[in-house]
């Protein structure tokens, strides 16, 4: 059995124009304003990107959601549909250039079509326990073409408001342990890269810079 990487993506995400289709969560906690992803003139609007490697808005650290409005359900929505698409198990909004205490998570989730989904929405989340230690394989939709192997700690007890503002009090242990704290990275702008060796972090950054001088070449 392979074991699953954060956010694991398996397409390019350079070459893709990304349009909004209309949401369709299977989950009714996020009600969708009608004119989602309508411009007032009612042409479709462009859907929010995820921001990739060595964006600096990844390094910002994030603001906590001061209220839950119509906006953060619509960004929370918008962040599980692009998280689904792409595919991965978990979106921070940093990635997708807000700079505010939320992610979004399905750990379960298989990329089968027809596949059930869980997604948790998790905001201004807060590690009241970390314990032990494990090594997870992982990757980042805002890293792409790239993983490496991350010590964290093996079980955490995270508090956050649910997208109903309701406090969650969560225990997890192996993916879902490591799932929340890379995402909870994210909030603080720390990337998995920050977290493996300098040697390891190094080669990845010269590749990256080889291959972003090829397609401006091109
Ligand atoms: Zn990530």
């Amino acid at each position: 059995m392979s074991i699953p990487s954060i956010c694991y993506k398996a397409k390019s995400y350079y070459s893709r124009q990304l349009t909004v289709a209309p949401p369709n969560l299977p989950d009714s906690h996020f009600p969708i304003p009608p004119q989602s992803g309508v411009t007032p003139s009612g042409s479709p609007m462009a859907r929010r990107q995820v921001l990739q490697f060595p964006d600096p808005r990844l390094k910002q650290v994030s603001q906590p959601v001061a209220e839950i409005t119509d906006e953060i359900r619509q960004l929370a929505a918008e962040m599980c549909e692009i998280m689904y698409d792409e595919p991965g198990i978990g979106l921070a909004a940093p990635q997708v250039g807000e700079a505010l205490r939320l992610f979004v998570i399905d750990t379960e989730w298989a990329e089968e079509e027809d596949a059930e989904r869980h997604p948790q929405v998790m905001i201004n989340p807060e590690f009241i326990a970390r314990e032990g230690r494990v090594t997870w394989e992982e990757g980042c939709l805002s890293v792409p073409n790239f993983r490496a192997d991350v010590e964290r700690a093996a079980h955490v007890k995270i508090r956050a408001l649910d997208i109903d503002g309701k406090e969650i009090i969560e225990e997890a242990d192996d993916l879902r342990a490591v799932c929340l704290q890379h995402e909870t990275d994210h909030l603080d702008g720390i990337l998995f890269i920050d977290r493996i060796s300098r040697l390891k972090r190094g080669i990845y950054v010269k590749k990256l810079k080889k291959q972003l001088a090829v397609e401006a070449e091109e």
